[in-house]
């Protein structure tokens, strides 16, 4: 190597370049991609160690829960979706499994969620309480209150572009409101984060396990299903 060339390539060394010019042509798009995809990797778990945090978080948090529970239940689903849908609390099937909705009323909402092209994969399944209350019982407002920030912290990580409330608990959690689901229901609300400084669209609806009880109401929530799916495809 003459020397005019060694100091030429220790000019595009020493400037930061580190790799070599190639006979046949780079394909620039490959490269692209590829930096697109670390980006994306890294995004991902960034999210995913944010999660688990909150989930460390929880497990350490002294609560009276505890003592009659067997597992934590805190998300299921797809930390990237477009949309959250938040129940109440884990029930039975879902304490000894510690995933959400994966009972009764688990497979109503799967099927909920394939009335419009929905799969459970694509979603962020949650619960606004995060361990399984004494046979079943309603979260106290205590209760609710005291796993709350947790669950806003979930919708900081995940940034949903829209949440889908299950029932009244989630309603009056998310929400803050008094008012009864039925008149609530069938109308966007707005839900504001003030960590992300954004508005997240979010419809409050009936309860599959309610649903299941109350047949009559199905129509109802078919309506607020059609609405998210409208939403979903308007704004793609
Ligand atoms: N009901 C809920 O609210 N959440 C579950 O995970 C299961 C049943």
């Amino acid at each position: 190597m003459n020397q005019s060339n060694k100091k030429n390539l220790e000019f595009i060394k020493n400037s930061g370049i580190n790799y070599f010019l190639q006979d046949s042509p780079r394909n620039w798009f490959e490269n692209t991609n590829k930096v697109e995809k670390q980006l994306k990797y890294n995004a991902d778990n960034d999210k995913l160690l944010r999660i688990n945090e909150v989930i460390n978080s929880i497990k350490n948090k002294k609560t009276i829960l505890q003592n009659s529970a067997k597992n934590l239940v805190v998300y299921d689903g797809n930390i990237n979706a477009r949309v959250m849908f938040i129940g109440e609390a884990p029930g039975r099937d879902e304490d000894e499994k510690g995933i959400p909705f994966i009972g009764k009323a688990g497979q109503l909402l799967n099927k909920m969620l394939a009335e419009i092209k929905l799969q459970r994969k694509e979603v962020y399944i949650t619960n606004v309480v995060n361990w399984r209350p004494p046979d079943n019982r309603t979260p106290t407002d205590e209760e609710i209150l005291e796993f709350l920030p947790y669950l806003q912290k979930q919708i900081d990580i995940v940034e949903p572009e829209f949440i889908f409330l299950l029932g009244g608990v989630a309603t009056k959690a998310i929400l803050s409101t008094p008012l009864p689901l039925g008149k609530l229901r069938g109308k966007w609300h707005e839900y504001r984060s003030l960590q992300l400084n954004k508005t997240i669209y979010t419809i409050a609806s009936y309860h599959p396990a309610f649903l299941l009880r109350s047949p009559q109401y199905k129509k109802a929530s078919w309506q607020d299903l059609q609405m998210l799916q409208n939403k979903l495809k308007n704004e793609n």
